[in-house]
């Protein structure tokens, strides 16, 4: 295996590297992050200085090396300060989706614990109610309110002050469901974070001083995370979208000269078949590429003609901290290819019943060996080393295989999980939830296919003789449990049954059948 370069900044920490890059760039016409809706902004030494002051504040509170501390919001140009000023004192930040119910809420922070979290005027509520029911959330700094005196009042953590030699501590959390259902909290390192800096770069994403992106993947996700910082660490230019509005999106685009287009395949759709797409010049969008669920080959192509450049596609998982294979620029990969696995990362194709490394061109589970791979589920030993082979490969959960020329496609997936717009939804939590009901015997969850989604979460519903239980209740039933995302938007099918294995397992692969 090919081991990234050791340059000068592989041996800084987080903390160090982002003050010296922000030290460097204080012009105060230098924009990192403006919000397209509200016009607020907050260029490169202000992302410094507030976080520095922020920094400052966090070790007022107590707050630690180890420490956890939590955000829930959405994308916003404030969103990474807090990020920065835990890199600096070496603590860790858990960003969960601002939209969160109370109870998913509750069953991500129950993981990290956080003393201190980060709300907004939209989530400060859930926020408050969960401070009130569990004992660990000493305060809640609110970037509304209590924020803006914040660093109206601190004076700031001195270079002196940020933590160093840190590559193996955790660095941030981030929620994955993985191959079973349980919400688990992902611990992303230091150096996992140092690492997936590498395919920020060119040939791969190429994110530079000159580029103009979006920022519409959600934070709390790997895609946005890394994104987001990478583009603080790479001093380009983001515009945030918090919510996607097709005409708001394709402004941004004509209006800040867009260079790169971050996507999922849902977006790709859209941009692929929407008939306003026409009204509106995407010249200067010279790259595009689709990660985090698969890209049907079909739009693929129609997008390669209509914005005139290659559509290229990255995988990976939270597990990895992001993009394991990507098509890098430049190359002709074939369509439907996820690309070549990066240079200091190693793939194998196992079998899946057999677990033995399967020969060039089988079918079989991924696995990968990469500096990027996760330091395990937050305690959670078992489950962490469950996703480890005997040598140290992680297990995906994705059924692909690397053809003659090293490209690499994904055909299946092993693992439970439904990928909605790119988002994704735990089976097993949706079940327990339906089994609660009254009037339900017993539920089995899966994707139903879906052009725009990729899948739709639908249920088979078994209900208690003779009760009147209609798909409508079901539907308001779950949703007054669960976020947008993983409500039932494909429907629910009554039956007789769930097809089970002999240990009892819902046999998903039955259930889909029963789709088609
Ligand atoms: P997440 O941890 O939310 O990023 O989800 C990771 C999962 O998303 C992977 O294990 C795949 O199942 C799926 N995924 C990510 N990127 C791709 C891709 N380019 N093609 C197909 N599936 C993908």
């Amino acid at each position: 295996m090919q081991t990234i370069s050791q340059n000068e900044s592989n041996f800084k920490s987080l903390g160090e590297m982002f003050f010296d890059v922000l030290k460097n760039n204080l012009d105060p016409n230098k924009i990192a992050m403006i919000d397209k809706v509200t016009k607020k902004q907050i260029n490169y030494g202000e992302l410094l200085d507030q976080s520095l002051k922020l920094a400052e504040e966090l070790k007022a509170l107590g707050v630690n090396k180890g420490d956890f501390v939590g955000i829930v919001s959405e994308n916003r140009p404030e969103y990474f300060v807090p990020v920065l000023a835990c890199f600096f004192i070496g603590a860790t930040i858990h960003p969960i989706n601002g939209i969160y119910l109370l109870g998913e809420l509750k069953a991500a922070f129950d993981i990290s614990k956080p003393k201190i979290i980060f709300a907004t005027e939209k989530s400060l509520n859930k926020v408050q109610q969960l401070q009130t029911d569990t004992n660990y959330i000493a305060n809640i700094i609110n970037f509304d309110g209590n924020y803006l005196n914040i660093i109206r009042e601190r004076s700031g953590l001195t270079k002196d002050e940020i933590v160093v030699n840190c590559d193996h501590d955790s660095a941030v959390i981030l929620n994955s469901s993985g191959t079973t259902g349980l919400a688990k909290g992902v611990i992303l390192t230091q150096n996992n974070i140092k690492c997936s800096f590498n395919y920020l770069k060119y040939p791969y994403f190429d994110i530079n001083p000159d580029n103009v992106v979006i920022g519409m993947m959600p934070n709390f996700h790997v895609f946005g995370f890394i994104l987001g910082i990478g583009n603080i660490h790479n001093l380009s230019l983001m515009v945030i979208l918090q919510k996607f509005q097709p005409n708001q999106y394709c402004e941004i685009i004509e209006e800040y000269n867009v260079t790169s287009l971050h996507i999922v395949p849902s977006i790709g759709v859209f941009l692929a078949k929407h008939p306003i797409v026409e009204n509106y010049d995407f010249s200067s969008v010279k790259d595009i590429i689709s990660g985090a669920a698969p890209l049907g080959v079909e739009i693929q192509r129609v997008l390669e003609q209509r914005f005139n450049c290659k559509m290229r596609q990255i995988y990976g998982l939270t597990e990895t901290c992001g993009g394991i294979t990507i098509v890098p620029m430049g190359d002709k990969s074939k369509i439907g290819s996820v690309g070549k696995r990066l240079p200091w990362v190693d793939i194998k194709i196992i079998d899946i019943d057999t677990k033995e490394e399967m020969a060039q061109g089988g079918i079989g589970e991924v696995c990968v060996k990469t500096a990027q791979n996760m330091k395990g589920y937050l305690n959670m030993e078992e489950e962490s080393k469950s996703m480890y082979l005997e040598d140290g490969y992680l297990c995906t959960g994705d059924i692909g295989y690397v053809d003659e020329d090293g490209e690499i496609f994904i055909v299946d997936r092993l693992k439970e999980l439904i990928k909605y717009k790119g988002f994704q939804v735990s089976p097993s939590e949706l079940e327990d939830i339906l089994n609660s009901h009254e009037d339900i015997v017993e539920s089995g969850v899966v994707g139903l296919p879906d052009e725009k989604a990729g899948e739709l979460p639908m249920a088979f519903v078994v209900k208690r003789e003779n009760v009147d239980l209609s798909e409508y209740a079901v539907k308001e039933f779950l949703a007054g449990h669960v976020s947008l995302h993983k409500q039932l938007h494909g429907g629910v099918k009554f039956v007789k049954e769930i097809p089970k294995g002999a240990s009892g397992k819902i046999l998903r692969k039955t259930l889909r059948q029963l789709i088609r």
